[in-house]
């Protein structure tokens, strides 16, 4: 099923974050055919899970720790994600790894907590312009796949988000060759890792109602994860049931 996903980032109060939601849900009532989930802040997990009880759409955390409990201030575990009723997390999103040093290393012991606890996982990859320049994109897109699926076996709760650094928030979105080279790629380097499985493999990087078209017309594109667009209800309604 197709998957669209939106990533709110230090967006959104409590209220705010109703708000969306009371609007949001008619917009989206009749969509059985697509995977819609919403990534508020921690702090709106719980509320939010209440208000999308009985609807079509999931709850997905932003980041998580990737031990059970302990002396780690202001870290949160898969198990107290599991507890308000989370269903996915992103786990290495671009910013993580630029503004608090999340390395593939940490992401891949992110990823081993998030499948011992049955929560389901959708990891950011993706190069920056200055890689993409020297022509280092497959290169690096290799080695986040490589280092964050390491020791991994089960892949029925992964999904992968392409996302090229230099497109996310910046109004610039890859171009149909660049994601279409790009998931290919990806989708090769996976069956190394899980020949049987089919593990969805979205876009992510200024996402728009008058892109989506497009990109979703783009071969292994399985979806988007979506952030500034998704502020607005109406806004990520559109994105969600664009016309074929
Ligand atoms: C993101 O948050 O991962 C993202 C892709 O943001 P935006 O859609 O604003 O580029």
């Amino acid at each position: 099923m197709k998957f669209f996903l939106a990533n709110w980032k230090m967006h959104k109060t409590i209220g705010e974050a109703l708000e969306f939601i009371d609007e949001f849900i008619p917009l989206v009532k009749d969509v059985s055919n697509k995977e819609i989930a919403l990534a508020p802040t921690f702090l709106c997990l719980e509320k939010v899970h209440e208000a999308l009880k009985g609807t079509n759409i999931k709850l997905c955390a932003q980041n998580v720790f990737y031990e059970k409990q302990g002396a780690y201030t202001g870290e949160i575990s898969p198990l107290m994600l599991k507890d308000v009723g989370v269903d996915y997390v992103i786990v290495g999103h671009s910013e993580r790894r630029k503004y608090f040093q999340e390395n593939d290393e940490i992401i891949n012991k992110k990823i081993k907590a998030c499948n011992e606890n049955g929560l389901k996982v959708i990891i950011c990859i993706g190069e920056t312009l200055e890689e993409r320049q020297k022509n280092r994109t497959f290169e690096i897109l290799k080695k986040q796949i490589i280092r964050g699926l390491e020791g991994i076996s089960n892949f029925n709760n992964i999904t992968i988000a392409y996302e090229p650094v230099w497109a996310i928030g910046t109004g610039i979105v890859a171009n149909e060759l660049q994601i279409k080279e790009a998931h290919l790629f990806i989708k090769e380097q996976l069956k190394e890792f899980a020949p049987k499985n089919s593990i969805r493999i979205l876009y992510g990087g200024s996402v728009t109602a008058d892109n989506i078209k497009k990109i979703m017309n783009i071969e292994n594109v399985d979806g988007v994860l979506v952030g500034g667009a998704s502020l607005n209800p109406v806004n990520f309604a559109k994105i969600i049931k664009y016309e074929d």
